[in-house]
């Protein structure tokens, strides 16, 4: 059996085995959306309750020894089953929904988030399983446990930078390096490049050009502040590299009607914006997601300076 057949089946075994993700995927059917227009593009916002324990997760060093690692085998549900993938990793049906399907896929040992070892893992889970988008969430930058290594997958076809970029109306060719595409966004309010390319070698050689450079501006950092989201064409991957500056826009912290908790990571930036609370996904406008944006995302004018020698 292929790969993707062995996740399409386990993803069906789960929801009829396992109570708490069949409740939950069927209570995700009624999920409510809003859509923000932008003129050009639009962005959705998704009321989401069940997600306020990523959302709100407290990642500082103390929270995260303080309480057993939900990602460990050793500390998940025992109805929750899952399919090895390259020894080393597990894919898990994450029970708590963004998407119509929505993946886990931790490592099985207990060890820090970082991407750059990753890299080539990234892109042949995206092969694998070519109808799922891959996410990564940086140690900083929304990963709900940042001490233990996982990426997300979730059904292609459902975050809007996808058509967006397939669309050409926000993208520029930068430059072809070893036949590697570098595309560069503007007028979409993140900062964004994207990789394309067929030879995973070579995607790695530029994503590790880029990674040092903008490291270099985050020296303090256990790696630099990074979502990254991919998938694999027939002809193809597409890796849409979004560098951070900022963990959490400052209305997180706010109190009473200031306050908007949104901890953006890949999905948001991705074109849905998950709203845990219920008066969040009312009250967020066009303006907020504009400031929320700028605030944790890096400009799109410096974005290009990270890739200079290879352009
Ligand atoms: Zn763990």
């Amino acid at each position: 059996m292929i790969f993707s057949e062995k996740v399409s089946d386990l993803f069906n075994a789960q929801l009829s085995e396992w109570d708490l993700a069949g409740i939950n995927y069927n209570q995700f059917k009624k999920v409510k959306t809003r859509k923000l227009d932008f003129g050009d593009f639009e962005i959705l916002v998704q009321f989401n309750p069940e997600r306020m324990r990523s959302s709100a997760a407290k990642v500082d060093t103390k929270s995260i020894e303080a309480r057993p690692c939900f990602l460990c085998s050793k500390n998940r549900p025992s109805q929750q089953r899952g399919v090895t993938f390259e020894k080393d990793l597990t894919v898990l049906v994450n029970p708590f929904p963004i998407f119509t399907r929505h993946l886990t896929i931790p490592s099985e040992q207990h060890i820090d988030q970082r991407i750059l070892q990753n890299f080539g893992k990234m892109l042949s889970l995206a092969e694998s399983i070519p109808d799922y988008l891959i996410f990564y969430n940086g140690p900083q930058c929304g990963a709900s446990a940042p001490d233990h290594f996982h990426f997300q997958a979730g059904n292609r076809g459902f975050l809007p930078i996808e058509a967006d970029f397939s669309g050409g109306m926000f993208t520029k060719l930068l430059a072809v390096n070893s036949g590697v595409e570098i595309w560069h966004w503007s007028d979409y309010l993140r900062a964004i490049v994207t990789l394309k390319g067929s030879d995973s070698k070579k995607l790695f050689r530029v994503f590790s050009h880029f990674y040092d450079n903008f490291f270099a501006f985050q020296p303090d950092e256990p790696e630099p502040m990074l979502n990254i989201l991919a998938y694999s064409n027939p002809d193809a991957w597409i890796i849409h590299i979004i560098p951070r500056k900022l963990h959490r826009p400052v209305q997180f912290y706010k109190e009473g009607f200031e306050q908007i908790l949104l901890s953006p990571a890949s999905v948001d930036l991705g074109g849905v914006i998950i709203t845990p609370r219920e008066e969040d996904f009312y009250k967020i406008s066009v303006s907020d997601v504009k400031d929320i944006f700028s605030q944790v995302c890096i400009s799109e004018n410096e974005i290009a300076g990270f890739f200079n020698e290879l352009i």
